[in-house]
């Protein structure tokens, strides 16, 4: 309680500018103002979106910033008029909010708050409203969160509060890639049971949508990746076929199509590649097939032949897994420490902050799942 309405001095990782390597540096961390919450980050998770707007993206106004969205920690202060959380609780930041009260929070066929900050900021991928400052600089918040720091400020309808006894260095990935693959398979693509699926990609996200699946009752799950190493993990998940599309002389939808009579009832694309997208609907189908849209890009327009929609098939997206993030991540808390779901497969690899290029050259290089960052004690 001593730091609560000071400015804090601490450790961060800074993104200064695109496609360079992340500097440590001690930045200042504002006090919350009205309806935020300061967290003390314990850990976190590193997720291919972190990299995608350090390589791939590099929008240059959405930089300087500290990256890192899929973390877990402990309520350090609260700002003026937050009665749910107190000092000590343990929470997860949302990089997708819920307040509540505006129309797309009050129906219940979305999770798409309106007042979350990607509603304005959308096209630089950070909250520019940040109580971070480096070098007399402002330092953006990416994704409204920013969890590669030893505190961060985050308004209260983007903070879940969880059970005192999870444990917060697995419980992190909740986050986002966990919630945000099975939630694609339970939730959007709405997996049936006796059902057949495609998994495109099996990072973390194409991983927990193999859980998905299977904890949906599907009977036989088609994990695909151009990277067979990755095929081993997938059968922890309950993937049952594996397929790498670079040993085939022939579209990778093709060979689904023999393998399953027509093609898959549910594919996901978890890659991120506007090519994989359109393969991922050519692998559904006729009739009924579902074709989920889970990796991020938004650098590529993508193309699909008509006749794919006019024979039935359904093209759909979803982020956070369609979960309304407020309200399920406890619940998923909860799943994760009564056995319902899976979190501790994830983790391949634990650093410290300080090594923070290296756990993003692991997952650059498809050689970890995930890779937990201890921030603090
Ligand atoms: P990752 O890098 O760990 O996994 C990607 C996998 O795709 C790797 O195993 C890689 O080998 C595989 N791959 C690459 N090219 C392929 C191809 N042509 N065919 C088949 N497989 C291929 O990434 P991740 O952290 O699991 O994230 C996956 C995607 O999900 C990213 O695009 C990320 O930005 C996105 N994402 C979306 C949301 C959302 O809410 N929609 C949330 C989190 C992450
Ligand atoms: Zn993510």
């Amino acid at each position: 309680m001593a730091t609560a309405g000071k400015v804090i001095k601490c450790r961060a990782a800074v993104a200064w500018e695109p496609t360079a390597a992340l500097m440590m540096e001690e930045i200042e961390v504002a006090p919350p103002q009205e309806g935020e919450i300061r967290i003390k980050v314990v850990a976190t998770g590193v997720c291919h979106t972190d990299l995608y707007h350090l390589f791939e993206g590099k929008d240059k106004r959405g930089f300087p910033t500290v990256l890192g969205h899929e973390g877990a920690g402990v309520v350090e202060s609260v700002g003026p008029g937050v009665t749910d959380f107190k000092p000590g609780d343990k929470v997860i930041p949302l990089f997708l909010s819920q307040c509540g009260e505006c129309k797309f929070c009050k129906c219940p066929k979305t999770n798409l708050c309106d007042r979350n900050w990607s509603s304005k900021y959308h096209d630089i991928m950070s909250d520019p409203t940040t109580r971070f400052t480096c070098r007399d600089r402002p330092i953006l918040q990416f994704m409204g969160t920013s969890t590669f720091s030893e505190y961060t400020v985050i308004n209260q309808i983007a903070v879940a509060k969880i059970d005192d006894d999870a444990p917060l260095e697995r419980v992190c990935l909740l986050g986002c890639g966990i919630s945000t693959g099975y939630g694609a398979a339970v939730n959007t693509a709405g997996v049936t049971p006796g059902s057949v699926c495609a998994v495109f990609g099996l990072g973390a996200v194409g991983l927990a949508a193999v859980m998905g699946c299977k904890n949906a009752g599907a009977s036989r799950i088609f994990a695909v990746d151009i990277n067979e190493q990755k095929f081993e993990k997938a059968k922890v998940f309950g993937a049952t076929d594996f397929l790498n599309p670079k040993a085939y002389n022939k579209p990778i939808s093709e060979v689904l199509a023999e393998m399953t009579n027509g093609g898959v009832d549910f594919s996901l694309e978890c890659v991120g590649n506007t090519e994989v997208m359109r393969t991922a609907l050519e692998s559904c189908v006729k009739g009924w097939g579902v074709s989920v849209l889970v990796g991020w890009t938004d650098v590529k327009d993508f193309s699909a032949r008509p006749i794919q929609l006019i024979s039935g098939k359904t093209w759909k997206g979803s982020l956070f897994g369609g979960f309304k993030s407020k309200d399920s991540v406890p619940n998923l808390v909860c799943d994760y420490m009564t056995g319902k779901i899976k979190l501790d497969e994830f983790i391949t690899h634990k650093m410290s902050l300080e090594q923070v290029n290296d756990a993003i050259n692991l997952m650059k290089t498809g050689q970890c799942i995930r890779c937990i960052l201890n921030i603090s004690k």
